[in-house]
């Protein structure tokens, strides 16, 4: 624990400027990083790591906002396919009503015929 010039208890950040990426520092919970800089928490860098940690940065910000893409495009489909299922429900009630009027039309006629038969027959033979 580190306090700071104002005496108030230091936070630990991290670094992210191309020359201390990464870096861990000490600095005060009132100000922004770069005026409440006390100092750092971990030794400085080898240059190895100082060349290699932006591009492995680079390229984990590359995946995630491909990932986020494919996020925004999964959700998207995610949509079509509720309104896709929504259509669907629409239609299997249009086809089961259609066949509650077949059925009720098929009854009709079958009725008819049968009054027809039996009215003809009655003015035949009687
Ligand atoms: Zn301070």
């Amino acid at each position: 624990m580190v306090l700071c010039f104002c005496g108030k208890v230091d936070v630990v950040k991290t670094s992210w400027t191309p020359l201390n990426l990464g870096r861990r520092f000490f600095a005060c919970p009132m100000n922004d990083s770069v005026r409440g800089f006390i100092g750092w928490l971990d030794p400085p860098m080898c240059a190895r790591s100082k060349a290699i940690i932006p591009g492995l940065l680079r390229n984990l910000n590359s995946v995630q906002e491909r990932c986020n893409e494919l996020v925004r495009g999964m959700n998207m489909l995610q949509d079509q396919c509720n309104g896709l299922i929504c259509k669907n429900n629409i239609l299997v009630a249009n086809v089961r009503a259609l066949k509650d009027d077949n059925l009720k039309l098929k009854m009709y006629m079958f009725g008819s015929w049968f009054f027809f038969v039996i009215v003809f027959f009655y003015i035949w033979f009687v």
